[in-house]
């Protein structure tokens, strides 16, 4: 028998579906991931505090708030299987599901909701500094009292560093925008914005070769300059990663019309896909907020859309 609706995704995305299609009783089956994708938890899973998460004035732990998820989640009677999703087939009905145990399963309704991965530099030094100053997200991090009033640094050209950068200037004494070339990416109106900003150096033609720092904290950066080959050392306690997200979409082998940076996409306002019954959520389909509690509120969206799609076709 098929299951009524199948979950893609242990993100707040998937999460958060999990509990509202728990709650209407339609029993999900949540496949919360192994390898692909990063962890089962998702991305929260490689963060210290979570201090923009409402309902928790003093800030929580990425890990913890997933676990406490993820309980809230079972206690519903969501059934919680840690395995990859390997293949899907929505070109039959009930749609198929394949994980890596090979098993085949079946379902009624699909939420996929199984995130993005930010890119990062493939540098030994960065993964000691990880969380200890380096980070992926400003927005998300900018703000912690470590960075406050100190020198940072964003490493991109495009229009997400610009905002990343733009962000920052509210704590940082100074941001540098380190670019490994001589234009920016960026749109036009956003270049002009950050040339303009008091508070922001661009420092051109230059990439990370290696972070460095006294093992517990980022204390600066050496930087190559990718025209002459010259090294030289910047301080920064704080360095930002915006050089882009691979949306996790390789189990889906094209069946579902993506953007160019390849989200998943969705009728506006909303979390239909291109095929009815197949509901998309969090920064899977998400290029513009990526933030957790925008995650959990598309989770809530697909869940109930879910769930009348399904007691409508019945
Ligand atoms: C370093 C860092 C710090 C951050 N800090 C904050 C913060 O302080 N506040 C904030 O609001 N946001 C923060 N974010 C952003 C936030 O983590 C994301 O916006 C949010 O996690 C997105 O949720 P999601 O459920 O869409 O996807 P994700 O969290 O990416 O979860 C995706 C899930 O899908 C699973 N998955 C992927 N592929 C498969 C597959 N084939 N089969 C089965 N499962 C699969 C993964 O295992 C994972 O469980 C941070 C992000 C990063 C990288």
């Amino acid at each position: 028998m098929a299951e009524r609706i199948i979950i893609i995704g242990s993100g707040p995305a998937g999460l958060t579906a999990s509990i509202y299609t728990a709650r209407a009783n339609l029993k999900p089956l949540l496949f919360e991931g192994f390898i692909e994708g990063g962890i089962p938890g998702g991305q929260l899973m490689i963060t210290s505090e979570v201090e923009n998460f409402p309902g928790f004035p003093e800030g929580i732990m990425g890990p913890q708030l997933m676990a406490n998820m993820r309980e809230q989640a079972e206690k519903h009677g969501t059934r919680i299987v840690t395995e990859d999703v390997t293949n899907v087939n929505l070109s039959v009905y009930p749609f198929e599901v394949v994980s890596m145990s090979n098993e085949t399963m079946t379902a009624e309704a699909l939420i996929i909701a199984s995130g993005a991965t930010a890119k990062r530099l493939p540098l030994e030094s960065e993964k000691k500094y990880w969380g200890r100053g380096v980070s992926a997200c400003a927005v998300c991090d900018g703000a912690l009292p470590v960075f406050r009033n100190r020198e940072l640094a964003v490493i991109g050209g495009g229009d997400t560093a610009i905002e990343e950068a733009v962000h920052l200037t509210q704590f940082a004494s100074k941001v540098y925008l380190i670019h490994r070339r001589d234009e920016l990416r960026a749109s036009k109106v956003m270049q002009k914005r950050v040339m303009e900003h008091s508070k922001i150096e661009i420092l051109w033609n230059k990439v990370v070769d290696e972070f460095i720092g006294d093992g517990k904290q980022l204390g600066g950066l050496k930087l190559k300059d990718t025209v002459t080959g010259s090294l030289s050392e910047l301080s920064v306690v704080g360095c930002f990663e915006a050089i882009g997200h691979l949306p996790n979409t390789g189990f889906l082998k094209g069946q579902l019309e993506t953007t160019e940076l390849g989200y998943i996409k969705t009728v506006p306002g909303s979390t239909q896909c291109s095929i009815p019954g197949v509901f998309i959520a969090g920064d899977v389909q998400d290029s513009k907020y990526r933030q957790a509690i925008t995650a959990a509120g598309s989770g809530c969206m697909a869940a109930i859309e879910a769930e009348r799609w399904l007691s409508e076709k019945d």
